[in-house]
């Protein structure tokens, strides 16, 4: 199976999993994802606190590579360093960001992840429609440097703490237009921050507002990738702290309807709660939340969930 072709696959529900640390090594990421029963993995592919970092050594990508197709993992998604702020027009952040930005980019086509997830960043005071217009042009430059490239951008939905853009969908679909590249970029929804935003879709009538929104705005189609994660803080709040699966405001049942949602099957769902203490079995904790989604899900035709299917969770 081409890496590249993964996303767009067929089936009822999404896939799920986590985002897994890489100290252990990159190329040993992808079985600790499989060792928690993750079809689908989030990465950092460096020390993200860094602006530049050394090129991955080709045996390192090949290795990675490998691991991905051994283990099974149906999609790679590196999440951009915290750093970038491409809606920022200072200088030097604003040349650093899209030097960085094209880093990630050309480091998730040498593992061979077909995706880039990107917070679109905070304005600073300059306002949304110049934050905006700011951001999209950092976003071309980034796009252009790397044409030709399979990887996609992901922008994701921010909590709407200070000037940080992207908390609604409407602003993603005007930063999806001002972009104008549709064939290189799309969206990932984190529950969390809609939540926090103000998006209540714990019950069946707020979820399908919730996805009628998505719809209407950037299209069920553009959403690659949710980030699943409960909130510790109440709906509105626009304070950004993630909760373990029915830790939080949402609630276990608040992710029964997008897991049982076909429109939504093509997305891939990725965990960002958070990790255990116990220093051994730091993912302890994902498995759980793992299982409490995987848990959620009815069979068709309704009756009882559905044991997590055996098949997909080869170890
Ligand atoms: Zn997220
Ligand atoms: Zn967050």
């Amino acid at each position: 199976m081409s890496l590249w072709g993964a996303h767009g696959f067929p089936g009822a529900v999404m896939w799920l999993g986590a985002h897994i640390g890489i100290s252990g090594g990159i190329e040993n990421s992808p079985g600790t994802a499989r060792s928690i029963g993750a079809d689908v993995m989030q990465i950092f592919s460096k020390n993200q606190r860094q602006w530049r970092v050394p090129e991955i050594p080709p045996e390192t990508a090949q290795a990675f590579r490998s691991a991905v197709q051994q283990h099974s993992i149906q999609v790679v998604a590196i999440h951009a360093a915290y750093l970038i702020n491409l809606g920022s027009s200072e200088d030097p952040l604003q040349g650093k960001s899209r030097a960085g930005l094209v880093d990630e980019l050309r480091r998730a086509e040498v593992l061979g992840a077909p995706y880039v997830i990107l917070h679109p960043g905070a304005h600073k005071g300059a306002g949304i429609d110049q934050g905006l217009s700011t951001i999209a042009e950092g976003a071309r430059f980034a796009l252009d440097a790397t044409e030709g490239s399979p990887v996609r951008l992901l922008l994701e939905n921010a909590a709407g703490a200070g000037s940080t853009m992207g908390q609604s969908f409407e602003e993603l679909a005007r930063l999806y237009q001002l972009i104008d590249r549709p064939d290189r970029i799309g969206c990932c929804v984190d529950t969390c921050h809609a939540f926090v935003s103000g998006m209540d879709f714990r019950t069946e009538a707020g979820y399908e507002s919730f996805i009628g929104r998505i719809e209407s705005t950037i299209g069920l189609s553009t959403v690659r990738c949710f980030h699943l994660n409960d909130a510790q803080f109440e709906l509105g709040s626009h304070r950004d702290r993630h909760a373990n699966i029915g830790a939080g405001h949402i609630g276990k049942e608040g992710f029964r309807w997008l897991m049982n949602d076909p429109r939504m099957a093509h997305a891939a769902g990725i965990l960002e709660t958070p990790i255990s203490e116990d220093p051994d079995h730091p993912y302890a904790a994902y498995e759980t939340d793992l299982e409490t989604l995987r848990s959620l899900v009815r069979p068709p035709g309704g009756g009882a969930p559905r044991a997590r299917p055996d098949s997909t969770h080869r170890r």
